[in-house]
């Protein structure tokens, strides 16, 4: 086993995700703290200018493959376990996303790696991994064994300012494994329907949650962002619901907004809302739950049935 702590890079369309670098900022922090080397792994097709992005980063090592043009959880997976068996980290960071938990389960079992998921915090010696379980309701920490492990990260727990440096990285390129006759191929990026409101580019949401109970209900969320001048955003159980459209959804498996204020009203905090919504300037969250995970997030907290706080600001306004 190498001092080298690997951080899987994430990307779409070009961009590379935050996650990146909020694993780049830890990892150096540890290799840091432990004398050893941060790598970074990039993988895609025709992607190596993004290279100067991961300046942070002792090396990155970059695989060019035309199987790794779009995301395909089994190619990216036997070229993560390629890498691993070649540079034997011994941490490597994947982010606990919809690609990355793809990733992580799969280079585990094949390499016989120790996965630890969910991980919100790690000692900066990187020998306590803390993972936040039960949607945030409960932390468990796991003491290092010193054998490798891979940690997938939950988005937002770390700062990704840390991990951003630009420059020009050592880069080592690597091949692919045999991606040919893969099980799985890509088919199509299916991306939110347009039409509606872009929740991404309003200065002021208000999102409702399950708290909200019916669609009936709806109308009030409504008036108040009117009055506020903003738009009604969502979680995910209201799309599933059917009451509002999927490009309402704030989250993992629906967009990121960084307006000036969210306001939740009967949302709990679930790790997978909280990835989008993390970065809004002004989190005012209303629950009923004062333990509820949310108030964690957010800078101004309400402990109140949200049918009695709407209309009392909504009546203010
Ligand atoms: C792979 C994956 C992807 C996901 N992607 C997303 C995503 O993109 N976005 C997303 O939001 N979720 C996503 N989820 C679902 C997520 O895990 C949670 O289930 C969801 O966020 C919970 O939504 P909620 O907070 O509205 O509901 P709940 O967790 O049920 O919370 C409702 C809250 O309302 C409060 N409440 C109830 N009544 C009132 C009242 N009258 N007044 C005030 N408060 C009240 C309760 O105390 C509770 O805290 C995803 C899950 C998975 C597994």
């Amino acid at each position: 086993m190498s001092n080298q702590i690997l951080v899987v890079i994430e990307h779409l369309k070009g961009n590379i995700e935050d996650i990146s670098f909020e694993m780049l900022g830890k990892g150096k922090e540890i290799s840091g703290n432990t004398g050893g080397e941060l790598v970074a792994l990039l993988m895609g097709s025709g992607v190596e200018s993004m290279t100067s992005q991961l300046g942070i980063a002792d090396k990155v090592i970059y695989v060019d493959d035309a199987n790794l043009a779009e995301f395909n959880p089994q190619a990216y997976c036997k070229t993560v376990s390629e890498v691993v068996s070649t540079n034997q980290p011994k941490m490597i960071m994947i982010g606990n996303t919809s690609m990355g938990m793809d990733i992580a389960g799969g280079v585990s079992i094949d390499q016989n790696i120790s996965f630890i998921a969910y991980v919100s915090g790690i000692s900066s010696d990187g020998n306590t991994i803390t993972s936040s379980l039960y949607g945030g309701k409960m932390n468990v920490d796991s003491a290092s064994s010193g054998d490798a492990c891979i940690v997938s990260v939950i988005s937002g727990s770390f700062k990704a300012d840390d991990g951003r440096a630009d420059g020009s990285p050592a880069v080592e390129n690597a091949s692919a494994p045999d991606l040919g006759n893969l099980s799985l191929q890509f088919k199509q990026l299916i991306e939110p329907e347009g039409g509606d409101v872009d929740i991404t580019t309003q200065e002021i949401l208000v999102s409702v949650g399950r708290g909200i109970q019916s669609d009936e209900n709806l109308p009030l969320a409504e008036e108040l962002a009117s009055k506020l001048g903003g738009a009604v955003s969502c979680s995910r159980p209201i799309v599933d619901s059917k009451w509002l459209s999927k490009t309402r959804q704030v989250g993992k498996s629906g967009l990121k907004v960084k307006p000036k204020l969210y306001l939740t009203l009967g949302i709990s905090g679930a790790p997978e809302h909280i990835e989008g919504m993390k970065d809004a300037d002004l989190i005012i969250a209303v629950n009923t739950d004062p333990n509820a995970p949310i108030f964690d997030y957010a800078h101004y907290g309400v402990v109140q049935d949200i049918f009695d706080f709407i209309p009392a600001l909504s009546d203010k306004l």
